[in-house]
C-alpha cells in the first residue's frame, strides 16, 4: 500500500553520502513532480516556516541553491493505512513521514495523530525540527510524521493496529541511526512502545533507540514526560530575567492543557508564577490571582477537561490569547496568534510551547509592539533535548538519574537561550530571527562541510 512521493530507499541503504544531495534551485529545473516548497501558495504552517527560512537566507546571504536545499525535504513517504475496525468493517487513513534534513545526523521528530494532518503541515513541522535540533546543538536533523485520524474515535486496539501498520509502511526509512520518532499531539508513550515493538520484531532484536518518549519499562528516560514543559519554564525564566524579573513576578496564561501545557502550568505554579488562565479544546478557565493548578490537574483527570473547574470563571479560548497577563504560553496547536488577534495580545512575552503558534504576519505585528516572542524552536526544545538523552542512554544501555537529566536539560536550555539572545543583540533582531540565523547557519555549515555526492 505504500506510495512514495520521493523514492524510498531500501532497508540496507543508509545513504549517508547522499544526505547532502542539494536539490536544484527551482529556476534550474526541479523535477516536474517535486513540490515547490520555496513558494508557498497558501497561508498555513508551511507558509510560515518557509517565510521564516526565506528571511534567514536573505540575512545570511546564501544563494538560491542553498535556499532550495534547505526549503525542500530530503525525503518524504506518503502511506495509506487500512484499519480493520473492532466491528469488522474497514477504514483507510493517510499517513506521512517527512525527513526535512539529515545533514547533522539522523532525522528526529514526533508522530502526530489528528484529523487535520496533511503533508504540508508535516513538512513544516519537520523543518522546524531541523532548526530546533540545530539551535540546541543536538546531532540530529529534522523529521516529522502524521496520520490523519482522530484518535478519540478509536479503541486502543484499533489505534495499536493503525500504529503498527504505519510503522511497518515507513520501516525502510526509520531506525536509531536514520530517523527517530517521539510522541506529539494525539500520540503518547504507549504509541511509541508499539512503534518500537513493531520495528524490533521486524529487525529480530530489541531496538529501543528507534523511538524516544517511550515508557520507562522499555527503555524510556526519567524526566522525558515533563521535559518540554520544564524547558518552557527555563526559557521563560531566562527571557523575563533579561528585564530583571523572576517567575514570582509574573502572571501567566497557558493555551492547551495536554502533555506540555498541563505540566508547564504546574511548574510555573511551583516556581511562584500566577497561572491565571488555561484552556483546552473544550474551553478555558480564569481566576484572577492564579488558579490552583494541582487541584485543576485532579479536575482534568476526573472530567477530561479544564471546563467547569470549581472557583474559576469560564473563558473563551480566543479571549485567553488577549488576556491581560505578562506571559502568554500557547501550548496547543499552530496558527493561533494571527494578524487578526496579534494587535490585541497584551502579554509582554509570548513563549511558544506549541510548534508554530504564531503566523509570520502576527510575528511582525508583535515585534512592532515590542512583545518578546521566545520562539518554538528554542522554547519547546526541552522535549527533544531529553529525547536525545533517552536515545544516548538507550544506545549505551546505561540509564541516568532524574536529577542528572534535569540538571543537563537546564544547562542546555540556558546555554541555548544565551547563545540566541547574544545573536539577537548583536544583529539587532528578534529572538526568532536570531534562533533561525544560528540554526540555519549550523545546518548550512554541516551541509557545506560534508560536500556534495557525487
Ligand atoms: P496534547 O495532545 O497532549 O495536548 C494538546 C492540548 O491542546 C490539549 O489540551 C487539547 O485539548 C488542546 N487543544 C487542541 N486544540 C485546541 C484549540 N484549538 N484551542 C485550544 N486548545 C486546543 O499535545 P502536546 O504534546 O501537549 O503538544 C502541544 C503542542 O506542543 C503541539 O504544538 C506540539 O507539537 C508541541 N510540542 C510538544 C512536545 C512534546 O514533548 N509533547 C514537544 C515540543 C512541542
Amino acid at each position: 500500500m505504500a506510495q512514495t512521493t520521493t523514492p524510498s530507499p531500501s532497508t540496507d541503504d543508509p545513504s549517508p553520502s547522499t544526505d547532502d544531495a542539494t536539490p536544484a534551485p527551482p529556476a534550474a529545473g526541479v523535477p516536474a513532480n517535486a513540490p515547490d516548497l520555496a513558494r508557498p501558495t497558501h497561508a498555513g504552517p508551511l507558509a510560515t516556516a518557509q517565510s521564516q527560512l526565506a528571511g534567514a537566507i536573505e540575512r545570511l546571504g546564501y544563494d538560491a541553491g542553498m535556499h532550495a536545499m534547505l526549503a525542500t525535504p530530503r525525503r518524504e513517504v506518503n502511506v495509506a493505512i487500512p484499519l480493520r475496525r473492532d466491528d469488522g468493517s474497514t477504514e483507510l487513513f493517510h499517513g506521512f513521514r517527512v525527513q526535512h534534513n539529515v545533514s547533522r545526523g539522523p532525522g528526529k521528530g514526533g508522530l502526530r495523530y489528528h484529523p487535520s494532518v496533511d503533508v504540508d503541515e508535516v513538512r513544516a513541522l519537520a523543518m522546524w525540527m531541523t532548526w530546533k535540533c540545530a539551535v540546541v546543538e543536538l546531532p540530529y536533523g529534522g523529521a516529522k510524521g502524521g496520520v490523519a485520524i482522530d484518535p478519540r474515535n478509536y479503541s486502543q486496539a484499533e489505534l495499536e493496529r493503525v500504529t503498527r501498520r504505519y510503522t511497518s509502511e515507513i520501516m525502510p526509512i526509520i531506525g536509531p541511526e536514520r530517523d527517530i520518532m517521539a510522541p506529539d499531539i494525539g500520540t503518547d508513550d504507549q504509541t511509541m512502545a508499539w512503534v518500537m515493538d513493531t520495528y524490533s520484531v521486524n529487525q529480530g532484536y530489541t531496538i529501543p533507540g528507534v523511538v524516544t518518549g517511550k515508557p520507562l519499562e522499555v527503555g524510556g528516560s526519567l524526566g522525558r514526560a515533563t521535559a518540554t514543559s520544564r524547558g518552557v519554564v527555563h526559557a521563560t525564566r531566562a527571557a523575563i530575567g533579561e528585564q530583571g524579573l523572576s517567575l514570582a513576578d509574573v502572571r501567566v496564561a497557558v493555551q492547551g492543557f495536554g502533555k506540555v501545557g498541563s505540566h508547564a502550568a504546574d511548574f510555573f505554579g511551583d516556581a511562584g508564577a500566577r497561572v491565571e488562565a488555561v484552556s483546552d479544546q473544550y474551553g478555558g478557565v480564569y481566576r484572577s490571582g492564579g488558579l490552583d493548578v494541582p487541584r485543576l490537574l485532579a479536575h482534568v483527570r476526573e472530567t477530561g477537561s479544564v471546563v467547569g473547574f470549581a472557583g474559576s470563571e469560564p473563558m473563551d479560548n480566543a479571549d485567553l490569547l488577549t488576556l491581560d497577563v505578562d506571559v502568554l504560553v500557547p501550548a496547543a496547536v499552530e496558527g493561533v496568534i494571527t494578524d487578526v488577534n496579534a494587535d490585541q495580545v497584551k502579554a509582554r512575552w509570548v513563549v511558544e510551547a506549541a510548534n508554530g503558534p504564531t503566523t509570520a504576519r502576527a510575528d511582525a505585528l508583535l515585534a512592532e509592539r515590542g512583545v518578546v516572542v521566545v520562539p518554538d524552536i528554542l522554547a519547546n526544545a526541552g522535549g527533544v533535548i531529553v529525547s536525545y538523552f533517552e536515545w544516548v542512554q538507550a544506545q549505551q544501555a546505561y540509564w541516568w538519574t532524574e536529577a542528572e537529566i534535569e540538571q543537563r536539560l537546564e544547562e542546555r536550555m540556558i546555554h541555548a537561550y544565551d547563545a540566541v539572545a547574544q545573536v539577537a543583540r548583536r544583529e539587532k533582531v528578534a529572538l526568532r530571527d536570531a534562533a533561525l540565523l544560528l540554526s540555519v547557519q549550523r545546518v548550512a555549515m554541516a551541509h557545506k562541510t560534508r560536500g556534495l555526492y557525487p
